[in-house]
């Protein structure tokens, strides 16, 4: 089990390393741990799941898919990758609505955080859960899906409530997509290039005001944009979202046809994500308020450039999940991967929150920021609930770290 995250820049300070290979030893190591946390394939940038107690990995656990038809819905194991789970549920004529840029991600790690992909219409990852079962603080299995109380504020939990074993999603049928890369985007454009296709990533590097490559996943059967579409134009080979990255690690794009889960992530399991030499941050943003924003973000242009490998713009559907970064409201999601050093990268991250005070940002849980906790917390309406619910279901802190006592004091 690694003892670093994906990036490198988090060492887990946990005094021990576990990997169950039963819910029961499970149940055990929880119930007579003092401090414990869940790790799923480490790809977040903060502490916020790491713990100076008992680390434990879900990996070892039985890896069963139960795929319910009549419900529409599949039940997966917490430590199993969004990749694996596609190509099953591929292969069974089912779908998930929306995946995030990388395959490589546990379902439960990208769950707790509220990871999502783009969509004027598709809310993130943490949307499709219908039901989870948890090892929650004093060892006992608890099972709660949409019908029961707090269930919504369980599901983005930040790893906080308990340790998640099993979650079940919603599953549509199997769809396919085609994925077209367009150059030169004006920003004025930037609004009817989200709502022209089933999901759209923006990418730029704040050095000019145009928008370096819109990445358009739209329905197979959806007409390709035409020439001369919101005055781009059409890339002539695949790219890769850093510049100088090789686009083999990419999924298939040009307008070639292919299922969901090959076009939805940019990048291929199997490959490196992104650059691997990285630092990111993210923030959410209401939709309505994306120009001005970006407007302010601007004035700092000059600061966020030298340190940027590349930034993608997403949209996120509003959903009702109490701690989730699109809760109540359709989201622009702003990110930064950045140059692999912190001592560069923070004071850029604290330029950038003060211009985005004006605009109620929501940070990505997983990623890096410094927005003061009484900020974080006024965004979220049901923020005293969900601190409400740590203290009913873990009342000795057990699953609390550092970085959650900042945030989420009791
Ligand atoms: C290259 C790269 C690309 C990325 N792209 C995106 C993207 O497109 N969209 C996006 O939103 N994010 C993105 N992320 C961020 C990433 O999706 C999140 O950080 C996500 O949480 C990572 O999942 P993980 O399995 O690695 O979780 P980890 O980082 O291992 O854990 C995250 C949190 O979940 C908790 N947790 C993990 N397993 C359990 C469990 N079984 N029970 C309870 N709590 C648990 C941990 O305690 C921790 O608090 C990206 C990250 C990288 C490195």
């Amino acid at each position: 089990m690694p003892r670093r995250n994906w990036a490198g820049n988090v060492r887990y300070a946990a005094h021990q390393f576990h990997r169950p290979d039963t819910v029961d030893e499970l149940r055990r190591l929880v119930a007579g741990s003092d401090r414990i946390r869940a790790v799923g394939t480490g790809h977040s940038f903060n502490r916020l799941g790491d713990t100076g107690g008992d680390l434990v990995s879900l990996a070892g656990l039985p890896p069963s898919v139960r795929l319910d038809p009549q419900r529409r819905t599949v039940t997966v194991p917490a430590a199993m990758r969004y990749g694996d789970l596609a190509t099953f549920l591929h292969e069974q004529g089912y779908a998930l609505a929306n995946l995030a840029s990388l395959p490589h991600i546990s379902v439960a790690g990208a769950v707790a955080t509220g990871t999502h992909g783009s969509g004027p219409t598709i809310g993130n990852l943490a949307t499709a859960v219908a039901g989870l079962e948890l090892v929650t603080a004093d060892g006992d299995l608890l099972t709660v899906d949409r019908s029961s109380d707090s269930f919504a504020g369980m599901v983005v939990g930040l790893g906080a409530l308990g340790v998640v074993t099993r979650l079940t999603l919603d599953v549509v049928p199997t769809f396919d997509l085609r994925q077209y890369v367009r150059l030169d985007l004006p920003r004025e454009a930037l609004d009817a290039a989200f709502d022209s296709a089933y999901s759209v990533s923006v990418f730029t590097d704040w050095r000019t005001p145009r928008l370096r490559e819109v990445w358009r996943k739209q329905r197979a059967d959806q007409l390709p944009p035409p020439a001369d579409w919101l005055g781009t134009t059409a890339a002539d080979r695949p790219r890769h979202p850093v510049p100088g990255m090789p686009a083999e690690n990419c999924t298939a794009q040009l307008g070639e046809p292919g299922p969901w889960h090959e076009r939805l992530p940019h990048f291929r399991l199997g490959f490196t994500p992104s650059s691997g030499e990285e630092l990111q941050s993210e923030y959410h943003l209401p939709r309505a308020a994306a120009a001005e924003a970006l407007a302010a973000l601007d004035e700092v242009a000059h600061l966020i450039a030298p340190v940027l490998q590349v930034c993608e713009l997403r949209t996120v559907a509003a959903d009702d999940l109490w701690l989730s970064p699109n809760q109540g409201r359709d989201s622009l999601a702003v990110h930064f991967t950045w140059v692999a050093d912190a001592a560069a990268v923070l004071p850029v991250v604290a330029a950038m929150e003060e211009r985005l005070a004006p605009f109620a940002p929501r940070p990505h849980w997983g990623k890096v920021f410094g927005l003061a906790p009484d900020a974080v917390a006024a965004t979220y309406p049901r923020y005293a609930d969900f601190t409400a619910l740590l203290r009913r279901l873990d009342p000795h802190a057990k699953f609390h770290t550092d970085l959650l006592a900042h945030y989420l004091p009791r």
